[in-house]
C-alpha cells in the first residue's frame, strides 16, 4: 500500500486569531465567526459549505471563550465528519476486464494518474491494459505510453486522429480474449466542444457495452486541486457528459488550498478514490480524511 500523503498544505487558521499564544482564548463572537466564514471561503470551500461549518462551530460555543485550539480541533472534526463518507478507495469488481473510463480536463493529470493506478493494481497482482484514448493529442498518447512503460503495462495506441470508440472496442476485445483484470480507458479532455465530447465519450461507453453491458464500471473524474472552485464546475460539467462514479484529486502535494475537497465532498458526495501527491510512480495515496482534515487546519 502507499505511504499516506504527506502534510500537504500550511494550515488554514493562522490568521484567524493572529500571532497570539496557542493558549490565549477569546470570546467567539460575530466578528470572530465572521472571521472564520471568511477564512474558510478563503481556503476555497466555498460559501455554502463555509456557512455552514461556521454555524456548526459556533453551536454550543457562541458568546465562550475559546483558544485557537479547541476552533482548530472542532474546525478538523467537521472537516472529518463531511469527508469520511466520500473517503473510499475505488471498488473492484469480478468483472473480465474491469472498464475504468478515466476523465477530466486536459492538465489534470490524467495520463499520470493512469500510469499510477495501473502500477498500483500491478503490484496488486493484477493485470491491467491501458487504450490512449485521447487519439487527437499525440502527446497524450506518447506520454501514456511512458507511463505504461514505467508501470510494466501495455499500452494500446491507435493513429492520430482516429475513432477513440474504434480503440476502445479493440482494447475491450484484447483485454476480454487475454482475461485481464482492468482495462483503462483515457479520454480527451477538451472541453471547447462539449457536445464533441459528450458524444465520443457516450460513443465509447456504447461500443464496450456491446463487449460487456456493465461497463464501464467505474468512470473516474481526475481534477487538479489546485484549480480551486473551478473543480466544482468540472464535477457539474463532466457529470453531464458522463455517469461519473468518483473522483481522483490530483496535485495536493504543492501549495493548494484543498479546501476545494470539502465543498466538493459536501456539494456531490461523490467518492474521492486517491489523491496525487507528486509527479512520480508512486505519489499517489488513499483519501485519509482526518489527515487532510488535520493538514488543512493546520
Ligand atoms: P493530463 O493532460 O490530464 O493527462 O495531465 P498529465 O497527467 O499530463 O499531468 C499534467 C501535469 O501535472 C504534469 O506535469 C504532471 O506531472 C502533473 N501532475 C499530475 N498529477 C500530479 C500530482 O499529484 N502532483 C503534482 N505535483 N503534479 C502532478
Amino acid at each position: 500500500a502507499p505511504a499516506a500523503a504527506e502534510p500537504p498544505r500550511p494550515g488554514i487558521l493562522g490568521r484567524l486569531i493572529g500571532a497570539e499564544p496557542e493558549a490565549s482564548r477569546r470570546v467567539l463572537d460575530d466578528a470572530m465567526l465572521e472571521q472564520l466564514e471568511e477564512v474558510l471561503i478563503g481556503a476555497d470551500m466555498g460559501v455554502d459549505t463555509a456557512l455552514r461549518v461556521t454555524a456548526n462551530i459556533a453551536e454550543g460555543r457562541f458568546g465562550r471563550r475559546v483558544s485557537t485550539d479547541e476552533i482548530k480541533t472542532a474546525l478538523a472534526a467537521e472537516i472529518t465528519r463531511i469527508m469520511t463518507p466520500v473517503a473510499r478507495p475505488m471498488p473492484l469488481y469480478p468483472s473480465r476486464p474491469q472498464v475504468v473510463l478515466v476523465v477530466g480536463v486536459n492538465g489534470s493529470g490524467k495520463t499520470t494518474t493512469i500510469g499510477k493506478l495501473a502500477s498500483q493494481f500491478k503490484a496488486a497482482g493484477k493485470t491491467v491494459v491501458i487504450a490512449a484514448g485521447d487519439t487527437f493529442r499525440a502527446a497524450a498518447v506518447e506520454q501514456l505510453q511512458v507511463w505504461g512503460a514505467r508501470a510494466g503495462v501495455p499500452v494500446l495506441t491507435a493513429p492520430e486522429g482516429s475513432d477513440p470508440a474504434s480503440l476502445a472496442f479493440e482494447a475491450m476485445t484484447k483485454a476480454q480474449e487475454s482475461g485481464a483484470d482492468l482495462l483503462m480507458i483515457d479520454t480527451a479532455g477538451r472541453l471547447q466542444n462539449r457536445a464533441d465530447l459528450m458524444e465520443e465519450l457516450s460513443k465509447i461507453v456504447r461500443v464496450i457495452r456491446k463487449k460487456d453491458p456493465d461497463a464501464p464500471h467505474n468512470t473516474l473524474l481526475v481534477l487538479d486541486a489546485t484549480t480551486g472552485q473551478n473543480a466544482l464546475n468540472q464535477v457539474e460539467i463532466f457529470r453531464k457528459l458522463a455517469d461519473v462514479t468518483g473522483l481522483v484529486m490530483t496535485k495536493l502535494d504543492g501549495t493548494a488550498k484543498g479546501g476545494v475537497l470539502v465543498a466538493l465532498a459536501d456539494k456531490f458526495g461523490l467518492p474521492i478514490h486517491a489523491i496525487g501527491v507528486g509527479e512520480q510512480i508512486d505519489d499517489l495515496a488513499p483519501f485519509d480524511p482526518e489527515d487532510f482534515a488535520r493538514a488543512l487546519v493546520g
